[in-house]
């Protein structure tokens, strides 16, 4: 009597334990983090989206999310996959430029060029695959490049003229990844789409196009749930779906006096280089001995222009410390481009203005074998997302900004324990058969 109580006991905490993932042999699900740019953290609150709010029930919301200071996509991006502020990961701007040969290049041209991004900050892909695992990144900024000579095991980069809002192609990329998970066995993948910041620039955030766009994201989201019910991903992948910066219409003459800094400097006399025309933050770099006449020409040139000495700009922007910060940092206020000698300027809407403005934050959903069911976490900032990323797979951080307080509320207690169960439960049922023995 007793030996069988003992048995089946020990044959019970064997069966009760959930079965290892039949995918890979790690005891830590897989994770697939996907951006939409420029996807405003409240894009979902005048459209209909039914596969977004059903996501808020079988998963995390979170109100919204702040990016890093500098609003823009390769900072933004390359903030959430390091977990570092902007002046410690370096990708200070979209566009790669260098002050004293006065370079510039492109956003698109820079998404292989790996003196722009490698500056000694880790991205997750990399630490990762020095920690065993399989990673990807299909369009991802940043993802294209090599980091302390390691380039991320599986990489596609988004090239010139690429159409941001076919809507088979964005099914068939979440057709591809499926398959890298399935079939290549990959850990972690990134994903990226264009969209809507693409839409938000051309016509502005808040128009009927831009709503449609919104939709359309809503219908991808409803193939990627059912794409991965189809693939048996369904207990084994965890998905988080962000943005790096949202949209504000900009702000035009005869409404405003739009900003003009011809009108307030001769650049020819006075400016060695400058970034400007890009949004609401600038950078330049005055001749030498001009500095002061820069500021002070500047410093209340327009009641909605900020001008800070780099050695005055506030330590909670996070961006100062970086040797890519030029002399003057020109801040605009939310809708006021940043013209330089013309106004040529013909985007209806913009970021790169404040991460304090609820204009330019972002969305955040997470779901998932390890994320809590129907949570409305409260806001925190994207570099946190990195510590999450790293505790869902089970990768031991590289040094960051980040915090895993702001975000362990949504997940379930025991992330990686299906394994440890799994062992426990077969060591306990071991030493009931060895009872069993002795007895
Ligand atoms: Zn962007």
């Amino acid at each position: 009597m007793k030996l069988e109580i003992l048995l089946a006991f020990g044959f019970s905490l064997f069966v009760d334990s959930k079965p290892l993932s039949n995918i890979g042999g790690r005891k830590f699900n897989k994770l697939l983090l996907i951006s939409f740019d420029g996807f405003r953290w409240n894009y979902d609150q005048d459209v209909d989206t039914p596969n977004l709010d059903k996501l808020v029930q079988e998963g995390v919301k979170a109100k919204y999310i702040t990016p890093p200071m500098i609003t823009m996509t390769s900072p933004s991006h390359f903030t959430t996959i390091t977990g570092r502020w902007i002046e410690d990961h370096g990708v200070v701007h979209n566009m790669m430029f260098n002050s004293t040969t006065l370079l510039k290049l492109s956003h698109k041209a820079t998404l292989k060029r790996s003196e722009w991004w490698d500056n000694g900050a880790l991205p997750l892909w990399i630490t990762a695959q020095n920690q065993g695992l399989k990673t990807a990144s299909y369009f991802y900024p940043g993802g294209g490049v090599s980091y302390a000579g390691q380039s991320v095991n599986r990489s596609l980069v988004e090239t010139f003229g690429h159409a941001d809002d076919n809507e088979t192609e964005w099914r068939e990329k979440i057709d591809t990844v499926m398959g890298w998970y399935t079939k290549d066995d990959f850990d972690f993948v990134t994903l990226y789409y264009g969209e809507p910041d693409n839409v938000g620039h051309r016509v502005g955030p808040e128009t009927p196009q831009r709503k449609k766009i919104i939709e359309q994201i809503d219908r991808t989201i409803g193939y990627l749930t059912e794409s991965i019910q189809k693939n048996n991903l369904t207990d084994h992948l965890n998905v988080i779906i962000t943005s790096d910066h949202g949209m504000t219409t900009i702000k035009k003459s005869p409404e405003v006096e739009e900003i003009k800094l011809s009108n307030y400097i001769n650049f020819k006399n006075l400016s060695h280089f400058e970034l400007l025309d890009y949004g609401g933050f600038g950078m330049l770099r005055p001749r030498k001995g001009k500095e002061q006449e820069v500021f002070d020409a500047l410093k209340h040139a327009h009641p909605n222009l900020t001008v800070y000495k780099k050695e005055d700009i506030p330590e909670h922007f996070h961006i100062a410390k970086n040797s890519r910060i030029q002399d003057l940092v020109l801040i605009g206020d939310l809708g006021f481009n940043l013209n330089s000698r013309y106004i040529f300027y013909v985007n209806k809407g913009d970021h790169s203005f404040s991460n304090q403005e609820m204009d330019m934050k972002v969305i955040f959903r997470a779901f998932g074998p390890d994320f809590k069911k129907n949570v409305l976490a409260e806001p925190f900032d994207s570099v946190s997302i990195y510590p999450l990323m790293c505790k869902l797979l089970g990768v031991k951080p590289a040094p960051n900004n980040g915090s895993l307080s702001d975000t362990e509320v949504m997940l379930v207690n025991d992330i990686g324990g299906n394994a440890g169960r799994m062992q426990m439960s077969i060591s306990l049922f071991a030493t009931t058969i060895l009872i069993l023995a002795v007895i």
